[in-house]
């Protein structure tokens, strides 16, 4: 492979392809509760790496290189955890609530109703919004490469 780093002009580059695969398959110990992020993308790792490893360095870059700063988890943010209480307040009060006041009854039912079509929405945005995100950042990583010596990253 003749890709050289345009910064220091050394041969010691890795696409970064390369680095999240060896990077997360070299390491000796995964965490406890690291399968967060690996239903968003099979082809990259994205088990986080905790302890030794028997090359850091490289676990290191891996770790920047692979895509976990949105894991499903973040799929859930604080605007999905509001209309979601929001949801279950104005179910329970229009169940509790009894027949004769059915003003208050179309009234749960109106804020249940918009409440949870709210919150799928807002879901299927970001979940749209994130897997976008991951597509441009697997196009990026699969060009990328980086020297191992000086860190500069580059395109060749
Ligand atoms: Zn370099």
């Amino acid at each position: 492979m003749n890709v050289a780093c345009p910064k220091c002009g050394s041969n010691d580059v890795q696409s970064a392809v390369m680095i999240v695969a060896t990077g997360t398959t070299t390491g000796e110990s995964r965490s406890q509760g690291s399968g967060i992020g690996a239903t968003l993308d099979g082809d990259i790792g994205l088990g986080l790496y905790s302890g030794s490893s028997t090359n850091t360095s490289k676990t290191a870059l891996a770790q920047r290189y692979s895509f976990e700063s949105s894991g499903p988890v973040m799929l859930l943010g604080c605007s999905h955890w509001a209309l979601g209480i929001i949801c279950i307040i104005a179910l329970l009060v229009g169940l509790a609530s009894d027949d004769s006041d059915s003003e208050l009854k179309v009234l749960c039912s109106l804020v249940f109703f918009f409440s949870s079509f709210g919150t799928l929405l807002l879901w299927g945005l970001k979940r749209k919004r994130l897997l976008k995100e991951e597509h441009a950042h697997k196009e990026t990583i699969d060009r990328l490469w980086v020297c191992l010596r000086c860190g500069c990253e580059f395109f060749p």
